[in-house]
């Protein structure tokens, strides 16, 4: 069929295919009946083609989150929720997941990445695809390959042995490809000198020795050449319109640099992909398509997802919290209030709704309980997008801005209500020839809450203008925080002036951001932020400690916010940031009957940890957050979650740290012992191991015995209510004659069981799990291999030997 379809096109019909049309979008070929593909991010939500509150999208748990369920069956269900949301959104392809490895903590896109450990993030990734593509929506996975960090993103080159390589970075691509992955993502980075989108390793390993038949597209804006791109595997540049290929890659082919096989290479798997997805008129999708889910279903599974992932690290025996017996609830921390339910970057999503852990605590323990609540410092340094119940849409008086697109002359090219004060326009600007605006202006009247000094201001990147009841408060140039395109979005630098007004009272106010000439991708990014008045932050914690006395119990959330943790930059240190820490000593000072709920997508190092009496890292558990955070707290739900990464206890024992490259070079010396298997070599003792987390019941491991190619484990429920189990198999052989970690995991089962009821449960064991790359092939090395069962990496019970 593709030949066919493939003799009707030219050599520029074919060529132009192979850019985007757009920002999200693929071109359409009506002569063979292609339609548009529309792609969109990402791992933890369906995005769509517009990134703020014009499409809302389902926010399920970040992936740190999933992986730590260590639950294939849920994540294959929320892979196909996804795959749901991408048919409501009419989105084709998911440019998701992230399987890139936890090389450091300090990792930007940690919270985006499954694991430390190649084979829980090629598992988890490998059910997320399953899920996916069950519903006839092509998943990608990213960043082809070793993209573990975000310093010097688009240009570093890393350096690592060939075993590493293969047994550690590539290893959850190839599980994903023989998944039978209909796309595959070049990334930013290169590996032994040749970037991604050029690199050797995309023909020769991914498409000739694996045998991938769908697409490569590179990351957005990472083709980098005509000739060499075009000689690669790389079958898709994203995005266009603009970009090395088109008439370039057409006069290379005519001049022989590019041989026109190569294009229709990348053509025909084009065509394979638009059949797959049922793109290509008269060929039907390979599975039919799933309907969109219903609102009920989204919010039941994401809660259940959540809970399930939430790791509990300690617990003395306050937990779970018993809401009979309590009267008053003190629910405090900056990230009570203010839920962090997913990361920053491109993985980020406008969600339906966020439910707060204190919106889902105060619905939980219900009217009997009294509940107060306080942020307890402010750890945030950026003022956030004024919130919609204080703006009013000048033109039509409801809640919201009014946003105008004008050319050169003042002239409004096109205008739009808006709900959000944070706009990003990638794309398209409401309909407006982006060739003619010259500015963005935002319009609307702002009511303060409180009486006192209001901040106002602008974030973004370029030339802003404010004016307030027709004065000009602000006029100047904003600069990039860095030289990343993301980076500029996520935290953008911001300039704002003190405003004094009463409670109650308004002022009109008008942003105006001015754009570059020749805006062809219609990219625009501005927010207009504010903040009311607030106590001074050493008030405000003495106010939340104060609480924190007079209540019977309280629930301290603290955490990292989008500052910290996002695309486009790496963590400076492992603290949580602010005045958290001090917050947390205080309060369990105050109040021993303190739960800390740690919510990041990534470790932060808990220097109170030894006074906490109970732990439990909610990671970025999406949109139901407070519900799944309310279940595991009252005990409703068991937390379900083991940890994906180990937890370190001090930031200078982690084995692998830096993610600054030295004069260009990332070089990853520690090959493959990556994680746990670093912990283990350098005898350090981490704060949490990998795999460890507690559940609301005790477990015996009973026996362990291999049958055939899998080891049967049986445990049992010693405690005194129904609970759940992931059960962990690490394999060691101290006499090798190649380099091993101490021990390695090669299995996992989770495993469910009534108090006093016991369990067999039988774990697969991969023979590649078994094998090491010897420099031309894989090999299992003769003789018995041992076996260590248990609940984690430093916790194994059972030991026998296969
Ligand atoms: C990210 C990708 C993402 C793409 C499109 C890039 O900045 O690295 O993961 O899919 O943008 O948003």
């Amino acid at each position: 069929m593709s030949e066919d379809l493939l003799g009707e096109l030219s050599l520029e019909q074919k060529v132009r295919l192979l850019t985007g049309e757009d920002f999200w979008s693929l071109y359409p070929e009506p002569r063979i009946g292609l339609r548009k593909i529309l792609v969109s991010d990402g791992p933890a939500g369906v995005r769509g083609t517009n990134w703020d509150e014009r499409d809302r999208s389902a926010n399920i748990p970040s992936p740190t989150a999933l992986a730590a369920s260590w639950d294939v069956s849920l994540v294959e269900r929320l892979g196909r929720l996804l795959a749901a949301e991408a048919r409501r959104k009419n989105v084709d392809v998911l440019l998701a997941p992230t399987v890139n490895l936890h090389r450091s903590p300090l990792g930007g896109r940690h919270f985006e990445a499954y694991s430390e450990d190649p084979l829980l993030s090629a598992e988890i990734g490998a059910a997320y695809v399953r899920g996916v593509q069950s519903g006839g929506v092509a998943a990608t996975v990213k960043h082809f390959v070793a993209n573990d960090s975000e310093t010097e993103r688009m240009t570093y080159d890393v350096t690592v042995d060939d075993r590493a390589l293969r047994e550690v970075y590539l290893a959850p691509f190839e599980r994903i490809v023989a998944e039978g992955v209909w796309a595959v993502m070049a990334a930013y980075n290169a590996v032994a000198g040749a970037t991604m989108t050029e690199s050797p390793l995309l023909r020769e390993i991914l498409q000739e020795e694996w045998g991938f038949d769908g697409v490569v597209m590179s990351d957005w804006f990472a083709t980098r050449s005509t000739v060499a791109a075009g000689n690669a595997g790389l079958d898709l540049a994203m995005p266009g319109p603009i970009g090395p290929w088109g008439d370039a890659l057409v006069a290379a082919v005519r001049s022989g640099e590019v041989d026109e096989a190569r294009i229709d290479d990348k053509v025909r798997r084009l065509l394979r992909l638009a059949a797959r997805v049922g793109a290509l008129e008269g060929v039907e999708p390979v599975v039919p398509l799933v309907a969109p889910a219903p609102a009920a279903e989204i919010a039941a599974l994401g809660r259940e997802a959540a809970a399930c992932g939430m790791v509990l690290v300690k617990n003395s025996g306050v937990l779970p919290l018993s809401a009979g017996a309590l009267r008053k609830v003190a629910v405090l921390g900056p990230n009570a209030l203010h839920a962090r339910t997913m990361g920053g970057g491109s993985a980020s999503v406008s969600p339906t709704y966020t439910v707060t852990p204190l919106a889902g605590l105060t619905a939980a323990l219900g009217e009997g309980v009294e509940v107060v609540a306080a942020e307890g410092c402010f750890p945030t340094t950026s003022l956030a997008p004024v919130p919609l119940e204080q703006v009013t849409d000048p033109a039509d008086g409801t809640p919201g801005l009014r946003v105008r697109f004008v050319d050169e002359t003042g002239a409004t090219l096109a205008e739009e209500h808006r709900e959000s004060a944070q706009l990003t326009y990638l794309g398209s600007f409401a309909g407006a020839d982006p060739a003619k605006v010259r500015a963005v202006e935002i319009a609307t009247r702002y009511t303060a809450s409180a009486d006192g000094e209001h901040l106002l201001g602008a974030a973004g990147v370029g030339q802003f203008r404010l004016t307030v009841d027709g004065h000009d408060v602000i006029d100047q140039v904003i600069d990039p925080p860095g030289g990343d395109l993301v980076e500029a979005m996520m935290k953008p630098d911001q300039a704002y002036a003190p405003v004094r007004l009463a409670a109650g009272g308004s002022v009109d106010v008008v942003l105006r951001h001015d754009l570059p000439a020749g805006n062809t991708f219609a990219a625009a990014m501005l927010r207009l932020v504010a903040q009311p008045p607030r106590r001074a932050e050493d008030d405000e914690l003495a106010h939340a400690v104060a609480l924190a006395a007079e209540a019977d119990a309280v629930v301290l959330a603290v955490g990292t916010n989008e500052e910290v943790e996002s695309e486009g930059y790496d963590r400076a240190g492992l603290a949580l940031p602010g005045r958290q820490d001090e917050l947390v000593r205080r309060v369990l000072a105050a109040n021993p009957n303190t739960v800390v709920v740690v919510n990041s997508g990534a470790p932060v190092v808990l220097p109170w940890l030894a006074e906490a009496p109970a732990v439990l890292l909610s990671w970025f558990a999406g949109m139901e957050t407070g519900n799944a955070l309310a279940d595991v707290l009252l005990g409703v739900a068991e937390p379900g979650g083991r940890l994906p990464t180990t937890w370190p206890a001090s930031e200078s024992d982690v084995p692998v740290y830096s993610t600054q490259p030295v004069e260009g070079g990332l070089t990853y010396a520690e090959s493959i012992h990556v994680g746990h298997r670093g912990w283990l070599r350098s005898g350090a003792e981490p704060a949490f191991w990998f795999g460890h987390g507690l559940g609301y019941t005790t477990w015996s491991y009973d026996s362990a015995a291999v049958e055939g190619d899998a080891v049967e484990v049986t445990v049992a429920n010693t405690g005194s209510r129904e609970g759940r189990e992931v059960v962990q198999v690490y394999a060691s052989r101290p006499e090798s004659a190649v380099d091993r970690p101490a021990r390695w995991l090669v299995g996992f089962a989770v495993v469910s069981a009534a108090a006093g009821a016991a369990a067999t449960v039988r774990i697969p064991l991969p023979a590649r799990a078994f094998e090491h790359w010897s420099g031309d092939g894989w090999e299992r090395e003769p003789g018995p291999f041992t076996l260590h069962v248990g609940r984690s990496v430093a916790d194994t019970p059972l030991t026998l030997e296969v």
